[in-house]
């Protein structure tokens, strides 16, 4: 069984909302998330409160693109000279973020890009190592798995470790104290139909452990895909019933939001993690993304 470290990367002064993972291998270790670029110095510090040096950094394991995950793979390939294990179709906008990538979340956070992610950084080619759909790598003496794991986003890998999976934002969001457990939808990629396929899959590889990037490890992963699954068709339900009757994308982050609100009560979230699942995962982002998904079909 893997010895797998969880990361508070304190993302924009939030603590436990956006982590790496980290194991240790032969010379050095690996990381599944690199976090964005503008948490590589609190990554740096938590690397060395394990007792590790961030030089010995071997690999990054990238869940998928979006830049609280992978933002910072560019600069720690650069500094460190690791390797970045991406999906083929993530592979391009890790190499060359200024392209797509940047341009389009600029279109979104305006004057808080920099402030928020940092200064994102290519992928060297040469350090950039493209995986197939459940091919296993080796790195350094750790041996891991990789699952294509699409619905949230198109170029989405789960790295399979052992008996835990890295479950990037395919497996949900979920916070320390609570068993609530939300589908992050933003657009564009939001496929319902791949992300319940996805779920089967995590759950035929049995694991004991799901890592989930936004936020720890959670030792309860049959209960928790379940809940993420039964939350997705909930929703979709909802997104088409409004769309049927000429609602509007504001009609459904209200639906979804009142909906939540209920939930996270009934289930007895804490008042911190309730404060996380809004910040990390509004509802009003959601509802975009399913009801581009849900129009267009
Ligand atoms: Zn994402």
């Amino acid at each position: 069984m893997a010895e797998i470290r969880t990361l508070d990367l304190e993302f924009f002064g939030a603590t436990e909302i956006i982590a790496s993972f980290l194991v240790p291998v032969g010379n050095g270790f690996v990381l599944f998330e690199s976090g964005p670029a503008s948490s590589v110095g609190a990554l740096e510090r938590r690397v060395n409160e394990e007792g590790f040096d961030l030089d010995d950094l071997q690999a990054v394991f990238a869940t998928h693109v979006h830049l609280d995950h992978a933002g910072g793979a560019g600069v720690l390939a650069r500094r460190t000279g690791c390797t970045v294990f991406s999906h083929p179709l993530g592979a391009p906008h890790l190499a060359n973020p200024g392209d797509k990538l940047l341009p389009s979340a600029e279109r979104i956070y305006k004057d808080m890009m920099v402030p928020l992610w940092g200064g994102t950084e290519g992928v060297p080619e040469a350090q950039l190592r493209v995986v197939e759909d459940r091919e296993s790598v080796t790195v350094d003496g750790l041996e891991v798995v990789a699952h294509f794991t699409p619905g949230h986003a198109v170029h989405h890998v789960a790295w399979q470790i052992g008996d835990a999976v890295a479950t990037g934002d395919v497996g949900g969001v979920r916070f320390r104290g609570a068993t609530h457990v939300l589908p992050p939808m933003p657009p564009p990629d939001i496929d319902v139909e791949d992300w319940r396929a996805s779920l089967a899959l995590l759950r035929r590889l049995e694991p004991s452990r799901l890592l989930l990037t936004h936020y720890g490890a959670f030792d309860d992963p049959a209960r928790h895909l379940d809940e993420l699954e039964d939350r997705l068709i909930r929703w979709t339900g909802i997104a088409r019933r409004i769309l049927a009757d000429g609602g509007d994308r504001e009609a459904l982050g209200a639906a979804l939001l009142e909906l939540d609100e209920r939930e996270m009560d009934a289930s007895g979230v804490p008042p911190e993690a309730a404060a996380r699942y809004r910040k990390l995962c509004p509802v009003k982002e959601s509802s975009a993304g399913l009801y581009r998904y849900c129009s267009k079909q």
